[in-house]
């Protein structure tokens, strides 16, 4: 295994690092106060759109973009773009920026994989520009959602339409004003087999029928301005047209959409552990108790120390899943990527934990962006798929090769 950094990917981090450093990291204070307000609630911070077409002008736009998913792509591997996931996990909002956002990020792919012209037309190119947002609506509140075979909305035929009936809750990014396109999961066919009953529809969030009726909060946050929407879909029709490569193939999309996409929040949790071991770095070499700095405790190196070593290890996992991904495909990748989905948000809440104990009071605070990379981490144990089921299901992998 060869991690090196080509010497094009090396430009890439100088560049983008430059970029957090001139405009990321002076305004993180000042963004994260303003989604934090309630008075600025569900919408956007007005230098947002400067903000990305200074990173477009810089070409830093659609790095996550596979290299064969066409002319907006930057040609990037999974491998390369892990270091630079990496520098944007550092800020919360930043992905954003650089059009690398979830959900959008998964939305695109599935548009520009499965998608027909028309509904690329019309849906991945504003997103690939950056100009409209989206949302994925599978989890339903009645139902463990951990099982995607579970979800029960319908979709059912009528006529030149489908008319869809369902309850989701957390759609990521479906309050965002400039939200415009949800990506439904639904069953067409409860009588077929069990991975072949379920289809993925377009939605225009303009539809009549859709209702959002609240934001979920997440330890209080309700990540503002995407928010985390519970919906109710009532008789939301829909033309045929707008069916995602046809009906009874939403499990197969999901697979596909749960490709790349899915170690995109390992690597920015990476990023995010990291950083919270420099600000705890930072901090043990300025404070002092009873008579002696922070550094010179034991108990406070030990904490460094751990932190370190379980950062450069999801790291190299990370990489390892991603290079596996190039290299052979995300079907002979699944089982690192299932370890890395196990441990990176895991070690992150583990990493960011011990810095908010060392920053005493402060950490807890508006002050430090500690706070915040807490809960998104641990919401990463939840959101990207239940540890169990990722455990679950590599366990019996490794029980399967055992049993010859
Ligand atoms: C902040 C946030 C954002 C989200 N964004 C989206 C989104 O944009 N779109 C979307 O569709 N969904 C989204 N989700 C939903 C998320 O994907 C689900 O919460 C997740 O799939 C779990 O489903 P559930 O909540 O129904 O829990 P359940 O399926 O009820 O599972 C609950 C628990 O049961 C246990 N469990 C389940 N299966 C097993 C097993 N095989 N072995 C052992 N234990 C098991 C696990 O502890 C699991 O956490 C988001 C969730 C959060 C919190």
């Amino acid at each position: 295994m060869n991690f090196e950094h080509t010497d094009s990917v090396r430009d890439y981090q100088n560049r983008l690092q430059a970029f957090m450093d001139e405009h990321i990291y002076p305004l993180e204070k000042q963004v994260s106060a303003f989604h934090h307000d309630p008075k600025s609630d569900w919408q956007i911070w007005p230098g947002f759109n400067d903000l990305k077409a200074k990173a477009k002008e810089a070409g830093l736009w659609n790095l996550f973009l596979p290299k064969a998913y066409g002319a907006y792509s930057p040609g990037l591997t999974n491998l390369e773009y892990a270091p630079l996931a990496e520098i944007m996990g550092r800020v919360l909002w930043s992905s954003e920026i650089f059009n690398c956002s979830a959900p959008d990020t998964g939305n695109m792919e599935v548009l520009a994989r499965y998608g027909n012209e028309n509904q690329r037309n019309q849906w991945l190119n504003p997103l690939l520009k950056g100009e409209i947002r989206s949302a994925f609506l599978m989890t339903e509140p009645q139902v463990a959602s951990s099982d995607a075979t579970n979800i029960e909305t319908t979709i059912k035929s009528d006529g030149e339409d489908y008319v869809i009936n369902g309850h989701k809750v957390w759609s990521s990014g479906a309050l965002h004003p400039n939200c415009k396109i949800l990506i439904v999961m639904g069953k067409t066919d409860p009588n077929a087999d069990r991975h072949l009953q379920q289809s993925m529809i377009l939605v225009p969030v303009s539809t009549e029928g859709v209702h959002i009726i609240r934001p979920m909060t997440v330890f209080g946050y309700n990540d503002s301005p995407e928010g985390h929407g519970e919906i109710k879909l009532n008789n939301v029709r829909v033309p045929k047209e707008n069916m995602l490569l046809g009906e009874g193939r939403g499990f197969e999309i999901a697979q596909g959409r749960l490709g790349p996409g899915r170690i995109h929040h390992c690597m920015r949790l990476i990023g995010m552990a990291q950083r919270s071991l420099e600000l705890m770095a930072r901090r043990v070499n300025e404070r002092q108790t009873f008579g002696k700095t922070f550094k010179d405790y034991s108990s406070i190196r030990q904490e460094l120390a751990l932190s370190k070593c379980e950062i450069d290890q999801a790291r190299l996992l990370c990489l390892a899943a991603a290079d596996k991904m190039d290299k052979e495909g995300n079907k002979a990748a699944k089982d690192l990527i299932a370890m890395i989905k196990i441990v990176a948000p895991r070690m992150a809440c583990k990493v960011i934990d011990r810095a908010i104990q060392i920053y005493g009071g402060l950490g807890l605070s508006q002050d430090l962006p500690l706070a915040h990379f807490y809960a998104a981490a641990r919401i990463l144990r939840l959101a990207d798929g239940p540890d169990e089921v990722h455990m679950y299901q590599l366990g019996k992998q490794i029980a399967r090769e055992a049993d010859y």
